[in-house]
């Protein structure tokens, strides 16, 4: 059998990131170019012929619309490429839930994709650039990683877009997945899925967004009043992610201010400040339209609502249907 062949899209991160000392506290992301960075894996004899291609070298906190449009059309070229057997994105793991999910969101599940980190730099003592990379080629190179959408590999685990969060700020085991955890286990020279394919033969979910409209999320806390609403109403929210208390919840004013907003047009969902958990639907929801965020965080449920108005979907029920769907 012929090695893989795998596109190595590279946005910089701590994966890319240098100290110039193994012991430093401030590194700088995304400063080793895909062409030094996929050499070094040269002698590791990985079973992939890998092509590199560098669409940014940044900390992955300045990681947005521009980058998200051009990593989904060089993907979406690639899958359709016949030469092509899976996709690699090495990306700052601040923000790699939301490119991962968005991903996820937009793009056919027939091939692997697969975003991948680290959380020391290059030359740390320690560091998990190396081996969470070989890993990702383990799993870019498997065809039986397609069916499953966008994938995201840090410290030996593989987690499904939808399910991958930064759970911890720092340490090489940084992510966790809801509510599924580990799709599968991988090491550099193993990987052992722990589900069968869910997504198989599915084409993107939806269009990629041409406009990425004004959604923030607003934190809730106690003693808020209905001005944190108000502000964001007047500054022409499209639609406002609640990172609630608990199971979504606010105090009253807020919740008051909140319903006047989707009375008013603008699409409610909440979700929950808290790390982790579902945001089931309450009976109150329906009279003041809001929808809930079931299991994705404030972060991703930001992205799906995002790509849901670009697409058109604004009215509470089928936004519901959306947030719904694993
Ligand atoms: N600040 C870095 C980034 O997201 C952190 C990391 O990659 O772990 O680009």
């Amino acid at each position: 059998m012929r090695d893989a062949s795998i596109l190595v899209l590279a946005t910089g991160g701590t994966i890319a990131g240098q100290a110039g000392s193994a012991t430093r506290r401030d590194y700088r992301p995304g400063q080793i170019d895909i062409a030094d960075f996929l050499a070094s894996f040269a002698e590791l004899g990985l079973p992939a012929r890998l092509t590199g291609r560098q669409v940014a070298n940044i900390d992955s906190a300045n990681i947005g619309p521009e980058i998200w449009r051009e990593l989904h059309s060089g993907i979406d070229a690639a899958i359709a490429d016949p030469r092509c057997d899976g996709i690699i994105i090495t990306h700052g793991t601040d923000t790699a839930e939301e490119t991962a999910f968005l991903l996820d969101l937009t793009l056919p599940t027939a091939k692997p994709v697969v975003l991948v980190g680290a959380m020391r730099p290059a030359d740390a003592v320690g560091s998990d650039g190396l081996r969470n990379f070989a890993n990702a080629v383990q799993v870019a190179a498997d065809p039986d990683a397609g069916g499953r959408g966008v994938l995201l590999v840090m410290g030996d685990q593989v987690l499904a877009a939808r399910d991958a969060r930064k759970a911890r700020t720092s340490g090489s085991n940084a992510f966790e997945g809801f509510p599924r955890g580990a799709v599968a286990l991988a090491t550099p020279a193993s990987l052992d899925w722990l589900q069968p394919p869910w997504r198989l033969g599915e084409a993107a979910r939806y269009a990629f967004p041409t406009e990425f409209s004004e959604v923030p999320i607003l934190h809730a806390y106690a003693g808020q009043g209905a001005d944190s609403v108000t502000r964001l109403v007047e500054a022409g929210a499209k639609g406002i992610v609640l990172a609630g208390l608990g199971e979504g919840n606010a105090p009253d004013a807020v919740r008051a201010a909140l319903a006047d907003a989707a009375a008013a047009g603008i699409v409610v969902v909440r979700a929950t400040r808290v790390d982790e958990g579902l945001v089931d639907r309450e009976p109150a929801d329906d009279s003041n339209g809001f929808v809930a965020a079931r299991a994705l965080g404030p972060a991703k449920a930001r992205i799906l609502l995002q790509v849901l108005i670009a697409n058109g979907i604004t009215e509470p029920q089928l936004v519901q249907q959306a947030f719904n769907r694993r």
